[in-house]
């Protein structure tokens, strides 16, 4: 498949007392050794890993529709592949599944970039995080992407890295400047999601969404909540209420389910549509989220064509804030103060949005 042009990178551990950790920790399942990337509008890709995981690097010159492309093959399976659209200099990133067993992170370049590969280097700099710098690339339109935590947050030998955050922590914006739509999900007959010992979806996103609006409106940004009670409330007159309001962002809270009351499945996710600033959003607000949910999984941001990010005009997230259903997150769910939490946790991930927006 790959023809010519193919070069292998080098690929550096910085020390060699990484290397004697390589063979106690590996990953039990096959999931994919890659964890949190980031690839920084100063050039620098950095990457996260389990604990010595072995990374092969490679580039390929551009060649018809096709721009320079430098892509690095994790060990292990990635659960969605996916493409993000790149900014500036970068034409998209891919994560795929190259064949089986294994994790692939594609950078592709504009063909207006010409990358030079004798330049090019990953190094180790720990056990489990690693750089790769593409040197001079023109900064401009070129916005800083990511996806997941590059700390690593979930390290069993400390006892707690979480976030408590609480409302002088949250970051100011220009007051009067933005507005926003928070949609609790579901709502009167639609209860939504129902969980273990009875816990509905419809109130654990309303209490949310309540505090949200209110945090937010502290901040001075106008909020326009979809529904502040248990009414029905279809789908289509929550995306038309954002359009004729014509706000900056448009935020749906919801928490999840699994059909089969799988007990063992938590963790923390959002949704976007398309564009990069749904992205962002959505980037924002799930690390956030991620940060107050002690012990909850990552799983991810990822694009979906829920009704209500699709069909509103600007930039739409839809966050998961756990699993009803799941014998970890359901527990925090039922807990105020956790849902305190999480409001603090989504009106950050607003607020720093708004605040990119801003400058
Ligand atoms: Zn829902």
């Amino acid at each position: 498949m790959l023809v010519g042009y193919l070069r292998k990178l080098a690929c550096v551990f910085v020390s060699a007392l990484y290397l004697a950790l390589i063979a106690n920790d590996l990953p039990l399942k096959a999931a994919s050794a890659l964890a949190a990337w980031k690839l920084e509008n100063n050039g620098i890709l950095r990457l996260r890993t389990s604990s010595g995981a072995k990374l092969r690097a490679f580039f390929q010159d551009a060649e018809p529709g096709k721009g320079d492309r430098v892509w690095i093959d994790f060990p292990g399976e990635l659960r969605r592949p996916r493409t993000l659209l790149g900014s500036g200099p970068v034409k998209a990133i891919r994560l795929g599944k190259p064949e089986n067993g294994f994790t692939r992170l594609v950078v592709e370049f504009n063909s207006s970039i010409s990358i030079d590969p004798s330049k090019l280097k990953l190094v180790g700099t720990s056990p489990d995080q690693w750089e790769l710098d593409f040197g001079e690339l023109p900064t401009i339109g070129f916005s800083s992407v990511g996806e997941g935590s590059l700390v690593r947050t979930h390290s069993k030998r400390t006892t707690s890295k979480y976030q408590f955050l609480d409302s002088s922590k949250l970051p100011k914006v220009s007051r009067g400047r933005f507005s926003v739509v928070i949609d609790p999900g579901h709502g009167g007959p639609d209860v939504g999601a129902v969980g273990l010992r009875g816990l509905r979806e419809t109130d654990v996103v309303l209490d949310i969404s309540l505090q949200v609006a209110k945090l937010l409106e502290q901040r001075g940004v106008k909020v326009h909540l979809t529904r502040s009670s248990e009414i029905d409330l279809d789908l289509p007159p929550r995306t038309a209420m954002a359009n004729r309001l014509n706000v900056d962002a448009f935020i749906s809270i919801h928490a999840n389910a699994t059909r089969n009351t799988r007990r063992d499945v938590n963790g923390i996710e959002t949704f976007y549509y398309s564009g990069y600033k749904g992205f962002r959003l959505a980037s924002l607000i799930q690390s956030e989220v991620l940060n107050v949910s002690s012990g909850s999984p990552d799983r991810g941001v990822r694009r979906s064509r829920f009704f209500v990010i699709r069909r509103t005009n600007m930039p739409a997230a839809l966050v998961e804030t756990g699993f009803l259903t799941g014998r970890r997150d359901s527990a925090q769910l039922a807990k105020t103060s956790h849902r305190s939490q999480l409001a603090l946790a989504i009106s950050k991930g607003v607020l720093l949005y708004l605040k990119e927006v801003e400058s």
